[in-house]
């Protein structure tokens, strides 16, 4: 299992995604549009389920940590594409 660094500690994804989400009050951070909780396991049900993005792309050396990290909408990260993220 992955695990994100946040200030209390380690935090797998599901736990990372809702911490990040109450710190951003639940607004996506691209088009600030109200995030939803994902159902199940797997995000990207609805367009404002809440997805974990990487400032700096894991693939250029970001790392899975709580200052890299933001969530954004389904929609926005989708939209965005593989370039930009690293999920
Ligand atoms: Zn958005």
């Amino acid at each position: 299992m992955q695990f994100f660094t946040s200030p209390e500690g380690p935090l797998h994804r599901a736990a990372m995604r809702r911490r990040l989400a109450e710190a951003q009050n639940h607004r996506c951070c691209h088009c600030g549009c109200r995030l939803t909780e994902p159902r199940g396991t797997r995000s990207g049900n609805r367009p404002t389920d809440a997805t974990i993005e990487h400032a700096l792309p894991r693939s250029a050396g970001g790392a899975d940590d709580w200052l890299n990290l933001a969530v954004s909408c389904h929609a926005c990260n989708a939209a965005r594409g593989d370039r930009m993220l690293a999920l």
